[in-house]
């Protein structure tokens, strides 16, 4: 018997132009539960079937081409279709598909990509990253801090450090560490999060929370300081580290002022605390830089890092671990009990060595550092004219843009009309990728794009605000 035909009907392998999009989606209801999906939803509506992607575009069952401004979720750096990506994961599959990394085992493709990261890694101060750990997501990554900063201080002798300050609305995934970590309150409800000892603070908003006439540079500062406030609330004897993106993603591209981190710097510093960057988004070029604790002078002791690592291509990721604590974890610390099967997996440091020596030789950092993101900030920046939009920023190429019900005296919409999603079905019917964020409606488009194709999603971005406009206007919704 042909073995292939017990794996799945080739009518749902095969890359067509137009598949069975309902039987599909009739499978996909009844067996695949979804990452943050309501199921009723998808039952009623339908899941849109992507069956192929090149470039900067993906296209679904029924054949539509649509501009992904999201990278996939935020990962596909180097942009769809790299061939060398590919074969890069196929010559490692023929190799030496699987090996494991305990018990002093070790394969070349892990050992040159932990050597090529901390060669990328820049050193800022007194910090140097030499050392990696491998894990193969964000989530996981974000639990190996855990585990990592609370060893650090036992071996020092400070096991009462247990404590993790984190932000409201940030995101470092959704394992049990990570969705506590993170400071999302639809995730906290639901399994009893956070786990004990991981506590929040404000996010840096200017646009939601500073006070009427408050400048950036003031807010920034002030925002910083309710890092301050708590450390000296919880006792700074008793906390380990604080964690933080560089600029919040998933929160909805909060960008924060450019007085909050060289503040945030002087307090971890002052009390001795560890500071973890998760950059699982902002690395990698994401913000010009190949990392962004470079972009704002931070001197974070662990990095999070994965999605870009290998543009999404196979799941990776892990912790650049910083010389202050490999110090002290590797040289004194004798066995951490820490480790995944697939901590260094062949194949997706392969890939992962791959994607950077390819976004090396096309300089993707550079270009949005220096051509596409100032490009991009300067067409966002244009945005504000538009009637809806209160507000609209980029940081390298993550943007997000603010939709208002009253410019002038910058009133939001009601949320209940979900003013966001009408203008994120726009874009779906119009072939965009953009996300919403309550009324943030966001991009982060693939590294690779060129400034043609940023003029295309602008051209597209207008037209869907334009539509929204309309329909708000139709329901009365304006001020
Ligand atoms: C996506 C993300 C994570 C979680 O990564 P997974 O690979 O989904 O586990 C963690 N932190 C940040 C900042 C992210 O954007």
């Amino acid at each position: 018997m042909n073995t292939s035909t017990l794996i799945a009907p080739p009518a749902l392998v095969q890359r067509a132009e137009k598949q069975d999009t309902q039987a599909i989606q009739a499978l996909d209801s009844a067996h695949f539960i979804h990452p943050f999906t309501d199921h009723g939803d998808l039952a009623t509506r339908g899941a849109r079937v992507i069956t192929h992607a090149d470039g900067i575009y993906v296209w679904d069952s029924e054949g539509n081409k649509i501009l992904d401004g999201m990278s996939g979720l935020w990962c596909v750096n180097a942009g769809y279709g790299r061939k060398e990506l590919a074969d890069a994961a196929y010559q490692q599959l023929m190799t030496l598909p699987f090996y494991n990394s305990f018990f002093q085992t070790t394969n070349v493709p892990a050992v040159q990509l932990a050597a090529k990261l901390a060669a990328l890694a820049p050193k800022v101060g007194d910090r140097s990253f030499n050392h990696v750990f491998f894990s193969s997501s964000g989530s996981e990554s974000n639990d190996t801090n855990v585990r990592m900063a609370r060893r650090y201080w036992d071996l020092l002798g400070q096991s009462q450090r247990k404590v993790i300050i984190s932000r409201h609305n940030a995101y470092h995934g959704s394992t049990m560490a990570g969705a506590s970590l993170g400071g999302m309150s639809g995730m906290h409800a639901q399994g009893d999060l956070p786990i004990p000892n991981i506590t929040h603070i404000d996010q840096p908003y200017y646009f939601e929370n500073a006070r009427g006439g408050e400048s950036k540079a003031d807010f920034g500062l002030r925002a910083a300081r309710w890092l301050e406030e708590k450390i000296l609330e919880i006792g700074p004897e008793k906390v380990a580290a604080f964690i933080a993106e560089p600029v919040q993603g998933a929160g909805g591209v909060i960008i924060p002022p450019e007085t909050y981190w060289p503040e945030i710097q002087r307090i971890v510093d002052q009390y001795g605390i560890l500071l973890i960057c998760d950059e699982v988004i902002c690395a990698f070029g994401r913000l010009g830089h190949w990392f962004a604790y470079e972009k704002f002078g931070i001197k974070p002791d662990l990095v999070t890092f994965a999605k870009g690592v290998t543009s999404g291509y196979i799941p990776l990721g892990g912790v650049m671990v910083g010389n202050r604590v490999a110090e002290v974890l590797i040289d004194k610390g004798g066995e951490f009990n820490h480790g995944y099967t697939y901590s260094g997996h062949p194949v997706a440091c392969a890939v992962g060595l791959a994607n950077l020596n390819l976004m090396e030789r096309e300089n993707l950092p550079g270009r949005v550092r220096t051509e596409t993101g100032p490009y991009l900030a300067t067409q966002f920046e244009a945005l504000k004219d538009h009637p809806l939009v209160g507000d609209a920023e980029t940081c390298g190429f993550v943007a997000g843009l603010v939709l208002v019900k009253d410019k002038a005296n910058k009133q939001m919409f009601d949320p209940d009309r979900a003013v966001g999603m009408i203008c994120r079905g726009h874009c779906f019917r119009n072939g965009l990728i953009m996300r919403a964020v309550g009324d943030r409606m966001i991009i982060a488009p693939p590294l690779s794009m060129t400034v043609a194709q940023i003029d295309e999603m602008m051209g597209l971005i207008r037209r869907c605000l334009d539509a929204t406009l309309a329909d708000v206007r139709d329901q009365g919704l304006l001020a």
